[in-house]
């Protein structure tokens, strides 16, 4: 694609990297095929080559309008369209250096903003949300399939007993939503010989902010947690980062790049990122007796796991080895429509993605779902008809049996 970037990001850091991105696309529109909005809307400036199409105009000079980020907002940053294209076109990528100039240039209603400010601000504060969680399960009976219920009590936690060490990210609405999960996990991977610990205040990964386009807000968290888990790394105490959300671990991956410029925490981000790893990278199949039982489940793949980290078939095949028979789910690529806060924001378009994902989750007749994000944990949670699990309790539970 050929291109001719306006004067004011032509030669900064983000013009070049984004006229790198934009050249590699030769708009076949294979990715339009695998985008859930594009399936849903049928409108070209829904998909991927639309998308960038608009971002192209906007970073040529073009005049931004709120249509313009209409279509940026309706996109779920799910990446299905990178694991589709056949030029390796970074979408994301490019979709955050676009999202940022559009921000600047479209003002949003006031309404809207304040929605935004108010995520913002609460949901990356883990005290802050865990007691808005606590008193609006007081009045779940208003609100149900809103408010999450109670969630299960996580259980002991392992004592440092391993040379193997491995840090956790507790995270920011995972310890309140579901706090079982990475005590599971220091559970299982205690059986493996790995001791997982927690780094005292180590807090949200910048995720949340960063993708809401408070960008250097998130950027913000993400110093905040490298500052926490530094002195981890740095004596060399543990030997990897242990993700159990895979948003998390999709944003923790990419801390190299996106502190790229900032010469205080480039290598440090660096470093981390190139430590960090989901569970189903580190729980050792091996090391897992062989369960018997063949309860079916259906297993959900995040899109921050299958395209966001590419990682495809190692949950499944812990989950075999837990002794569960994985039921087949159709269009496995498709999001289910949580996307961090998109479920909030874009209410209508996130509901029909979460019908077609249980559809296709639940036609297999699964006695349980089980993923490897909260957010999409909680998501299908509050529609599925069977119970919504992270794959690590269901490991747990079956090596239990
Ligand atoms: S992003 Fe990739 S798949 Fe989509 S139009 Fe461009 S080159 Fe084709
Ligand atoms: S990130 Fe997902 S929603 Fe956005 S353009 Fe790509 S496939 Fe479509």
């Amino acid at each position: 694609m050929q291109t001719e970037l306006a004067d004011f990001i032509r030669d900064t850091p983000q013009g070049r990297e984004a006229d790198a991105i934009l050249r590699k696309c030769v708009h076949c529109g294979f990715c339009s095929a695998t985008c859930p909005t594009y399936q849903l809307l049928g409108d070209e400036l829904d998909s991927p080559r639309g998308r960038i199409y608009l971002i192209k105009q906007a970073l040529e000079g073009a005049p931004v309008t709120a249509r313009t980020r209409l279509h940026l907002d309706r996109c779920l940053t799910c990446r299905a369209c990178e694991s589709t294209c056949p030029s390796g076109v970074q979408y994301g990528r490019l979709a955050d250096i676009g999202r940022a100039v559009v921000e600047e240039r479209a003002a949003r209603g006031a309404w809207d903003r304040l929605k935004r400010a108010a995520l913002a601000f609460a949901l990356p504060r883990r005290a802050l949300f865990t007691a808005m969680l606590r008193l609006g399960r007081q009045f779940r009976f208003l609100l149900p399939g809103i408010i999450p219920a109670p969630a299960a009590p996580a259980g002991d936690w392992p004592p440092r007993r391993h040379a193997r060490r491995m840090l956790a990210l507790a995270g920011c609405v995972q310890p309140a939503l579901a706090p079982r999960i990475n005590a599971a996990a220091a559970r299982v991977l205690d059986r493996c010989g790995i001791s997982l610990i927690d780094a005292p205040g180590a807090g949200c990964c910048g995720a949340l902010r960063f993708h809401l386009n408070f960008q250097e807000q998130g950027r913000e968290d993400m110093r905040a947690l490298i500052d926490a888990w530094w002195p981890y790394v740095e004596g060399g105490e543990v030997e990897a980062i242990v993700m159990t959300a895979s948003g998390c671990g999709a944003t923790v991956k990419e801390y190299g790049h996106l502190l790229a410029r900032d010469p205080a925490y480039r290598d440090k981000a660096a470093r981390i990122s190139a430590m960090t790893r989901d569970l189903s990278e580190v729980v050792p199949a091996a090391a897992l007796p062989k369960a018997a039982g063949r309860q079916r489940i259906a297993f959900q793949s995040p899109c921050s796991l299958q395209h966001g980290q590419q990682l495809r078939g190692e949950v499944e095949a812990l989950l075999e080895r837990g002794g569960f028979e994985l039921t087949p789910v159709p269009d496995a690529h498709l999001c289910c429509g949580s996307a961090g806060t998109y479920s909030i924001l874009q209410p209508e378009l996130s509901r029909q993605l979460r019908e077609r994902k249980l559809a296709a989750l639940q036609g297999g007749q699964p006695a349980a779902i089980a993923t490897a994000n909260i957010g999409c944990l909680t998501h299908l949670g509050a529609a599925a008809e069977v119970p919504v699990r992270h794959w690590i309790e269901l490991l747990e539970e079956a090596l239990q049996r």
